[in-house]
């Protein structure tokens, strides 16, 4: 069977989206990582079953917004918690191999906080939550993923849904 035949299962509800970052450094270009990562899913699909990129969204560095699974059909991107969620990546999230760190940039956050608008609109209201929060590590030396603060995501978000901006967007 080729990918091209390939059909994921339509989520039959949709209550969260979770957010997760790709644990790399702020230098990847924008339009590398999701070719890269659609590379990885087809040499990985034999080996762990996947089939392509289990996020539905992926926020470049740039604020580029690209589309990795149909946002109706279910997830691969936090085990357990893939039959009623949207999952939603931002490039970054680290300086180095092993430190974790919010770095993600302000055009990110836009590009963020408009799609779950978006997605509010067509889907109602909508719980945002961060991966760390639904599932925790094995590990728990691991830095959160995301590795920012959600209940300040959250906040940020609520500004924005009524100023279509962020706080420290100033005044123009
Ligand atoms: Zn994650």
């Amino acid at each position: 069977m080729t990918s091209s035949l390939v059909r994921y299962k339509q989520r039959a509800d949709t209550t969260r989206i979770i957010l997760h970052d790709s644990h790399t450094t702020p230098d990847i270009r924008s339009g590398e990582e999701v070719p890269r990562w659609k590379a990885l899913a087809k040499d990985g699909a034999l080996r762990m079953g996947l089939l392509g990129i289990g996020y539905h969204f992926i926020i470049e560095r740039d604020g580029t917004v690209a589309l990795g699974r149909e946002v109706d059909q279910i997830g691969t991107h936090t085990p357990g918690h893939n039959l009623d969620s949207i999952g939603i990546c931002l490039v970054g999230g680290r300086t180095d191999r092993e430190t974790a760190s919010d770095n993600f940039e302000a055009r990110q956050w836009r590009a963020l906080f408009a799609t779950i608008c978006a997605l509010k609109g067509r889907y109602g209201d909508l719980d945002v939550l961060g991966h760390s929060e639904v599932q925790r590590y094995r590990n728990r030396c691991l830095p959160d993923c995301p590795p920012v603060d959600m209940d300040d995501v959250r906040q940020e978000l609520s500004i924005y849904e009524h100023t279509r901006r962020l706080r420290n967007d100033g005044t123009q």
